[in-house]
């Protein structure tokens, strides 16, 4: 079968279609015959080593979508032809934190194209348990791309207890993550306000319900305590150190920022005092547990939460789909189709 193989991690021309043997199921698996790939900033991450994977040619990729052609052993519950959605993040399956829903504390805990091989190539092997069956109203667009972002934002705020009528400030808008978030959160009503550099990006969240956009670039802490009245009850970070300053005194009394990412620089300074004397938590979350996939795949599937798509790639075009993800202009997932 064609898969696209990352040679080494000096970055996306690293990238080359090859030839690579058809996976067989194990006990417990099932293979899918992908039909939509979803890329996701992790992916160019891991084209520069970030972090480096198991093994080289590594296949990239943690998002898809496709058709079972394969069973493994003891597989029941499937059958060939059923269309199904991969949750990309994996784990042993059988330590007390898997069997107790809470997976992304597994010590085996990884993602799909992260550490094991992922979603760009045309059949891939996946525990039984890591796929979902595809609603029938769920195009393949979305059924392919939306997982690892939804799923992520989806645990974010559930960690961070975003209740409807909550102010949310969701900061850096144009990420995958982000936006997720801040559509998860208007969907169970809370009051939505965010921050891009990019005007357009402002835009795009005002006619998706926000209420207020700010510059990232400028001292927007001001300007969400006027709109919000005392502040943001939760803030959901993923830039880091570029606008951590910012977001933090954006908190109300008592508010909650949570952190699933710091593409703008790790480290940060904390203020103590303000962190005691408002009674803040800072909390840190990373992708989902299997009831969280199920229950952003719920939002996504009964149309309460849209996802946007950016542009969906063939899949000879795959270096073309990383440029576009890494060149930031996109807005909405970047999928690749095998149709
Ligand atoms: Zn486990």
């Amino acid at each position: 079968m064609r898969a696209w193989l990352l040679d080494d991690t000096t970055g996306i021309d690293a990238l080359r279609l090859g030839e690579v043997p058809e996976p067989e199921p194990g006990p417990g698996d099932v293979r899918v015959r992908l039909r939509m790939a979803g890329l996701n900033h992790l992916d160019v991450w891991v084209t520069q080593g970030l972090p480096k994977p198991k093994s080289l040619p590594h296949i990239l990729g943690g998002d898809g979508a496709g058709v079972i052609d394969a069973l493994g052993e003891g597989i029941t519950n499937w059958a060939l032809g059923d269309e199904v959605i991969i949750n990309p993040s994996v784990s042993c399956g059988t330590c007390q934190f898997c069997t107790n829903d809470e997976m992304v504390f597994c010590s085996q805990f990884t993602i799909l194209g992260e550490r094991l091989p992922g979603t760009l190539t045309e059949s891939i092997v996946v525990p039984a348990s890591n796929v979902f069956r595809r609603p029938p109203s769920l195009s393949w667009d979305v059924a392919g791309t939306f997982g690892l972002a939804a799923s992520t934002a989806y645990r974010m705020l559930d960690r961070a207890g975003l209740q409807a009528g909550e102010s949310v400030l969701v900061v850096g808008i144009g990420g995958g993550v982000s936006s997720a978030a801040a559509l998860i959160a208007k969907a169970i009503d809370a009051r939505v306000f965010v921050t891009s550099r990019d005007p357009a990006k402002v835009d795009w969240a005002l006619t998706h319900g926000a209420e207020a956009g700010f510059d990232s670039g400028t001292e927007f802490a001001k300007a969400v305590k006027e709109a919000t009245g005392r502040g943001a009850n939760v803030v959901v970070e993923n830039v880091g150190e570029a606008t951590w300053a910012q977001s933090f005194r954006s908190l109300a009394p008592g508010g909650r920022m949570v952190i699933c990412g710091a593409t703008a620089g790790n480290k940060v300074e904390l203020s103590l005092p303000v962190l005691w004397f408002k009674q803040l938590e800072i909390i840190g979350s990373t992708m989902a547990n299997r009831s969280q996939f199920a229950a952003a795949l719920d939002l996504v599937s009964s149309g309460r939460v849209p996802v946007p798509i950016d542009r969906i790639f063939g899949f000879g075009q795959v270096p073309e789909a990383f440029r576009r993800l890494k060149s930031g202009k996109q807005m909405g997932k970047v999928g690749i189709s095998f149709a």
